[in-house]
């Protein structure tokens, strides 16, 4: 499965999933159709599958034209978005399972940034190869989505599933967020080298225009505060000696950021 991240509307990313030998691709999240049929004409494939994580327009913006372009293709969003993802076939749930091409992903269930919101775990079939995460707006590299229609103790839960995946996940979110997040994360954490670190090398890749996604699981749980609440430091910038609480205010300060 080759994966292939495609720029849509101000910073959103469109991840399209090519599996070379049957020619067939699968899109996360297609916010604009122009890019996707793009990338399809220039690999001469066919669309079969889009997976979307939620239901805002910026990740279902392009369903409607590409199921007209495509009628075979399913739908993929999850069970509690029914009727607010346009023209979805399947309802997914906590535990179910989606195919494409030889890789299985794994659904995990994800409310905070939305009462839906799912992401799509493909583990890895080789041992030492890396795990690809779609989360749509609910991680991002060095940051997580805004609580539009979930609470602070949800979305906790939600990001402590995230972070029990192995370090060598790719974190394939749907924005390009990283340069902002972080200068937030050293306001909360600027004593971390690891964050020092990064921060240093994504205001360098911004600066010449890369794209800072996919980001590695392994290095959001050393840098991104919203995976950190334990941390002394973070307790400390918050004034707050409880995990909910913790992460709330971070949440909070993050929003008047
Ligand atoms: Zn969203
Ligand atoms: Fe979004």
């Amino acid at each position: 499965m080759q994966i292939y991240r495609l720029s849509a509307l101000s910073d959103n990313y469109i991840f399209l999933l090519h599996d070379p030998t049957q020619n067939i691709v699968a899109v996360v999240d297609p916010a604009e159709a122009r890019p996707v049929l793009e990338k399809l004409k220039s690999l001469s494939a066919k669309l079969v599958a889009i997976f979307n994580t939620h239901h805002h327009a910026d990740h279902v913006g392009a369903n409607q034209s590409l199921i007209q372009k495509f009628p075979e293709l399913t739908v993929y969003g999850g069970l509690k978005d029914r009727g607010r993802i346009p023209g979805q076939q399947v309802f997914l749930q906590e535990g179910d399972r989606v195919q494409f091409a030889e890789r299985v992903g794994e659904v995990l269930f994800v409310p905070g940034h939305t009462s839906g919101h799912i992401v799509y775990y493909f583990p890895p079939v080789v041992v030492g190869e890396t795990g690809e995460l779609f989360c749509g707006d609910t991680l991002f590299a060095g940051g997580c989505g805004r609580l539009f229609e979930g609470t602070p103790t949800q979305m906790l839960a939600s990001l402590t599933k995230l972070r029990s995946l192995p370090d060598n996940t790719r974190i394939w979110c749907a924005h390009e967020y990283t340069l902002k997040n972080l200068q937030f994360a050293m306001t909360v954490d600027g004593q971390n080298t690891d964050l020092q670190a990064r921060f240093a090398e994504v205001k360098e890749a911004r600066s010449r225009n890369q794209a800072t996604v996919p980001s590695m699981m392994g290095i959001e749980k050393q840098t991104n505060p919203f995976l950190r609440w334990e941390q002394p430091t973070l307790k400390l910038a918050v004034q707050s000696q409880e995990p909910v609480e913790t992460f709330a205010r971070l949440r909070e300060k993050k929003d008047r950021f």
